[in-house]
């Protein structure tokens, strides 16, 4: 599932319109992503992305984009603090695929504290976005 989307990335082009735009990096992976977000009245209409790096990082934010779309900023915030907790979990959490749909196939991650701020890298960004 992490390198289908690493191969088939989702909402990888950045939109030329954003009310948001965040350039977050990971130094310790050497991980990049560029991130516009858009917003009408409080819903997400569009997130659009550019980056390079591992493929843990690029398939957590292409999962991340198309996990908020159409979600209200409550909503995103609730499914960006859930993905966190889990990535805290050190291996002892499974996630809830109601709230993170196949973003639960990072919960492995979590118990390599190398690599969480790889998947974590796009869910910051966002939230950096959002609180724009
Ligand atoms: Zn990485």
């Amino acid at each position: 599932m992490i390198l289908d989307h690493y191969k088939n990335p989702l909402n990888k082009k950045l939109s030329s319109t954003f009310d948001a735009q965040v350039h977050h990096i990971n130094p310790s992976c050497g991980d990049e992503i560029t991130l516009n977000l858009s917003t009408v009245e409080g819903v997400i209409t569009s997130i659009t992305w550019d980056g390079q790096g591992c493929s843990i990082s690029q398939a957590s934010v292409s999962m991340l984009s198309d996990l908020v779309t159409d979600k209200t900023l409550e909503q995103a915030d609730a499914i960006v603090k859930s993905f966190s907790e889990l990535m805290a979990s050190k291996g002892t959490a499974a996630g809830d695929p109601e709230v993170l749909e196949d973003a639960v196939v990072f919960a492995g991650v979590s118990k390599f504290p190398g690599r969480v701020k790889c998947a974590l890298l796009g869910w910051m960004a966002f939230k950096d976005a959002a609180i724009q």
